[in-house]
């Protein structure tokens, strides 16, 4: 690192993402700086609220199933340093028809990486969890392993332990440009300059702002979740009804929570309505066409929930080509780390990703599996697409 260079490393956005590299690469012992353009946890990013689902046997690809051994030992890690409840093991309920993508790909996942798993009939799921509603021929894959993570806890955590081993943290100061050079980045808040050995840019729905080369091809959208009250309590309980994954053919798929306190059943469909949105706006509210497509389904296919969600919530998801993640080096500079907001599904994933993004930051390499992730692959599925 150049003599003039203040930090070892400067992240950019405080999410999931960011928050996680900073508390790796202050545990490293590093001079790191953070800066968030929102307060601590942004309601208009995409890692607020109470609950994300976590799960091994992965059916959208076999192949990040090694990363989420270490995740989960990462959670465990950070839980045992923070002395938080990050995650809590439920079970996962992955339910629809054997041929689905959901249903073959997890039980592909599974066998192929010798997890454990069972596979349900619409008679057994009546008798052993009754909040769900199965059609003739569809079946659930019960994945003991299964779960949620606690996201604003775990930011919360991720960043004190961050602030305990000397990293400085900026709230409300928005990045506005990254300039390389041959010793160093220079990382610019408006007036203000900072220089570091590398950076990670980590902006979430925001990123195409920051990197140019994922203009059009990170794309920001609505989604929204809804809290629903139970008909009855004891079946919908935290303990008696795992989470769950439910495929519905061309119709996309739908994921839930147990009643976690507060407002009830939490429900929401993948991807929503695939609606862009424009990252510097903030999220939308509810709409009578969100509350219609979780109310018709919880009617449908959770019965004992009571008719109409308590409150609803919007965030965002951004989405690659593939739906997959970009953890690389940028092409412009191998300075600059890049950290996707992961296509909707990545905040299982945090934990050994803040440790992937300081590993590219400080060695330009990782010895965790992310060929999957280069920005290579990525512009190859931009261009099929
Ligand atoms: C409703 C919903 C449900 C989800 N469910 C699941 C689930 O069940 N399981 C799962 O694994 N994942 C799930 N996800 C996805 C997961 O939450 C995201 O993949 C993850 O939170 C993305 O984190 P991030 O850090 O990349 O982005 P963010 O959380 O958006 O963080 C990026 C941060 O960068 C800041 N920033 C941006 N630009 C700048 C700038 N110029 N200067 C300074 N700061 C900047 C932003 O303010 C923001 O705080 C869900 C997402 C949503 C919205």
């Amino acid at each position: 690192m150049g003599a003039s260079s203040a930090f070892d490393v400067i992240v950019v956005g405080l999410g999931a993402m960011g928050a996680h590299a900073v508390q790796q690469l202050a545990a490293r012992g590093k001079r790191v700086l953070g800066i968030e353009r929102s307060s601590l946890i942004n309601p208009d990013g995409s890692s607020h609220g109470d609950s994300r689902l976590i799960r091994l046997g992965y059916f959208e690809d076999p192949s990040y199933v090694p990363l989420l051994h270490r995740a989960y030992a990462n959670w465990r890690a950070l839980e045992a340093a923070s002395r938080e409840e990050l995650l809590t093991i439920t079970g996962v309920l992955q339910i629809g028809r054997p041929e689905g993508k959901i249903v073959s790909g997890v039980l592909a996942s599974c066998k192929m990486h010798g997890l454990a798993r069972e596979v349900l009939d619409r008679e057994q799921m009546a008798r052993r969890y009754p909040a769900f509603q199965l059609d003739e021929g569809e079946v659930a894959v019960l994945e003991p392993q299964g779960g949620f993570v606690r996201p604003e806890r775990a930011i919360l955590a991720a960043l004190r332990l961050a602030g305990d081993a000397g990293a400085e943290l900026h709230f409300g100061e928005r990045v506005t440009a990254i300039e390389p050079d041959g010793q160093g980045v220079t990382v610019r808040a408006g007036d203000t300059a900072y220089r570091a050995a590398s950076v990670i840019v980590a902006a979430g729905s925001y990123i195409a702002g920051l990197v140019p080369e994922l203009a059009g091809i990170a794309v920001p959208i609505r989604q929204v979740v809804g809290w629903f009250g139970s008909k009855d309590p004891l079946a919908t309980a935290l303990g008696r009804m795992p989470v769950f994954l439910r495929d519905e053919g061309e119709e996309g798929s739908f994921f839930g929570f147990p009643h976690l306190g507060g407002d009830g059943v939490k429900i929401g469909k993948h991807a929503h309505f695939r609606e862009p949105i424009n990252p510097e706006v903030p999220n939308a509210p509810a709409n009578p066409a969100d509350k219609a497509l979780l109310g018709e389904f919880a009617a449908r296919r959770l019965p004992l929930l009571a008719e109409g969600a308590v409150r609803y919530s919007t965030c965002r998801y951004t989405l690659l080509p593939g739906e997959d993640f970009l953890l690389d080096l940028a092409p412009a500079s191998n300075r600059i780390v890049i950290a996707s907001p992961c296509s909707g599904h990545g905040f299982k994933f945090a934990s050994v990703i803040g440790e992937i993004l300081a590993d590219l930051a400080l060695e330009q390499g990782t010895d965790l599996s992310i060929g999957a992730f280069s920005f290579e692959k990525l512009m190859a599925k931009a261009a099929a697409a």
